[in-house]
């Protein structure tokens, strides 16, 4: 047996053009989230992924980068150039010098590994994303290219207050102590006077000098091996 249909309530003319007007004025009232961009630039976060800049200076040419990109987008190009020996007797060192280093951004999926693998910090991301060309053979950036997105890459964020300070900071301050210590007992003059008069004391004649007669040579007896020469001189 068929189940009763239960009555339907009277429709009353105009209450759905009612309730059209009242989702209307509803969302007047609220604030817009929708961004006007291009006349207003959107905020984004500090990591956002727009593109990628290189600083070649600490790139080595390793091509771990273009190995790891699962894309294969990066192109390096190099030779290899010969240094010769700093000293007579040492051997010539061979190193890698860049040639082209491109990016083909109509082919990347910005997934960031190229960043993380990079051993030499060659390669960050940078917030800007208004690259967008008519010809898909622009969008393959080239060294120059990516060296201007550099500019754009923002500063990294401060350290944590209770994180352990950085090693390099640790030394340069343990070298301006040590050079500040070293200023300290030599007020009458820079460790660079006492440098050229160290290198100069070897050239005079012995005994034609009141003052050598006064500064003991270091190998004498009782000399004063703490004078601010003598530790010039070392
Ligand atoms: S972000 Fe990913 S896809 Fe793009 S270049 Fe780097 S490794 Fe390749
Ligand atoms: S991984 Fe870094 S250092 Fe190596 S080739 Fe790529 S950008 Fe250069």
């Amino acid at each position: 047996m068929a189940e009763p249909v239960p009555p339907t309530r009277p429709r009353i003319p105009g209450s759905g053009l009612a309730k059209g007007l009242a989702v209307t004025l509803r969302t007047m009232t609220r604030k817009t989230v929708t961004e006007q961009y291009p006349d207003a630039q959107p905020e984004l976060p500090p990591r956002t992924r727009g593109v990628i800049g290189l600083f070649e200076e600490n790139c080595t040419v390793c091509m771990l980068c273009a190995r790891e990109c699962p894309d294969w987008c990066i192109y390096i190009d190099s030779h290899k150039e010969t240094i010769p020996a700093a000293t007579p007797g040492g051997r010539d060192r061979s190193r890698n010098v860049l040639d082209r280093f491109a990016i083909d951004f109509s082919l990347c999926m910005y997934c960031g590994i190229c960043i993380e693998v990079c051993p030499f910090d060659a390669l960050f991301w940078s917030p800007e994303f208004e690259y967008s060309e008519t010809d898909i053979r622009d969008l393959t950036h080239e060294r120059d290219k990516l060296r201007e997105w550099m500019w754009t890459v923002p500063a990294p964020p401060a350290l944590d207050p209770a994180a352990e300070e950085p090693k390099e900071l640790a030394a340069a301050r343990k070298a301006a102590d040590k050079l500040a210590a070293q200023q300290a007992v030599q007020p009458t003059g820079t460790h660079a006077d006492e440098q050229v008069r160290g290198a100069e004391e070897p050239t005079r004649q012995m005994g034609d000098s009141k003052q050598q007669t006064d500064q003991p040579r270091p190998d004498q007896p009782g000399a004063d091996r703490s004078r601010p020469e003598q530790e010039g001189r070392e």
